[in-house]
């Protein structure tokens, strides 16, 4: 990593800072201990803990707000815990119950809470894991595991549209596979072809099914959706795409506003049609981490897709300021999707 430039402003980059404490918690012989908070700090494992050679990890990804009226909130805890127990069963990995799960967190927050970012746009990112520490050789799987929990302030950029290229090789996820479910080795296997793309001069790859009709997928490691015709469209959920909470809230905001939503699949070709007749408006992926990423080109085998420039009027610039002021606490919460943290 390269060190911070005098220029940074006060809120460190994404990923770079941690908060004072973390959660652990340990499970063996069939059954969870209650969890604790630590000092932040390493681990100690076994060199033959599983997790470190067969890939049983699984992790999640959240953020803690700061509301306007200064109380923090957590959003959609109970999905993120959904779709944690799914990734465990996948992974063959125990459910860490979800009083455990919730009142954890919370505790974790509530104990750093100066780490919270006071401003509208940053964040306190949570990352919630479980991984595989039996020791031993050979494939198998383990019947110890640890949940961890770690936190750092992350800073709300504003989103520069990235330039993709549609990956026409590299696949990061197959049918019957699991792409669904947030294990690691999801992350690795896609760092190669990314890292190519990049040489190329493309920010991120547009993942596809690795048919013939190259059906669009995913966007790097966040879900992506375009407006062709005033129809917002995006690709099915399956088992080999992750259900976005960040998709789904946008889907469902979408919605409420009479935008028409399609969920199907989408052939490479239809963008490179739609951008001839003039009909592909805007693309973007999604996702906790940049909540909207704007796309800014789109390289179909070799034929470069220039989509308008962004624009406050674009659909994921309102569902970017939607989400935001809802977490922030200024916008009715029919659903229930923050939890008050302290
Ligand atoms: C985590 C993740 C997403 C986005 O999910 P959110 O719940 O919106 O953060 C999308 N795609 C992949 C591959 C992911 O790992």
């Amino acid at each position: 990593m390269h060190p911070a430039p005098a220029t940074t402003p006060a809120a460190p980059a994404f990923g770079k800072a941690f908060s004072d404490h973390m959660l652990l918690a340990r499970y063996a012989q069939g059954s969870w201990s209650d969890y604790e908070l630590l000092p932040f700090g390493n681990l100690s494992l076994s060199p033959a803990a599983l997790c470190l050679h067969y890939g049983q990890t699984i992790f999640e990804g959240m953020k803690a707000f700061r509301r306007a009226d200064g109380r923090i909130s957590l959003f959609r805890v109970a999905d993120h815990y959904r779709r944690l127990c799914r990734s465990a069963d996948r992974m063959c990995m125990p459910h860490v119950p979800e009083a455990l799960f919730t009142e954890g967190l919370t505790a974790l927050v509530a104990k750093d809470a100066a780490w919270v970012p006071e401003d509208a746009d940053g964040a306190l990112y949570l990352r919630p894991f479980l991984i595989a520490t039996e020791e031993r050789f050979g494939v198998g799987v383990s019947e110890e595991y640890l949940f961890l929990v770690f936190t750092g302030p992350v800073a709300g950029l504003y989103p520069r549209p990235l330039h993709v290229k549609v990956e026409d090789r590299y696949i990061r996820a197959a049918p019957g596979g699991v792409g669904a479910a947030k294990c690691g080795g999801n992350y690795g296997g896609a760092l190669y072809p990314t890292q190519l793309a990049r040489a190329e001069g493309f920010d991120q790859v547009l993942w596809t099914d690795g048919s013939d009709d190259l059906h669009l997928e995913e966007s790097g490691t966040m879900n992506v959706l375009f407006r062709i015709n005033d129809v917002l469209v995006t690709p099915p959920l399956s088992d080999t795409i992750l259900d976005g909470i960040t998709r789904d809230s946008v889907l469902q905001y979408a919605r409420t506003l009479g935008i028409a939503v399609e969920e199907r699949r989408i052939p490479a070709k239809e963008l490179v049609e739609a951008h001839r007749a003039g009909t592909l408006q805007e693309a973007f992926g999604c996702g906790t981490a940049a909540v909207v990423a704007p796309l800014a080109s789109i390289t179909v085998r070799g034929e470069r897709l220039e989509l308008p420039p962004l624009s406050e009027q674009h659909f994921c610039m309102r569902a970017r300021r939607y989400l935001t002021d809802l977490r922030r606490g200024l916008l009715p919460d029919p659903q229930e999707w923050n939890t008050i943290v302290i």
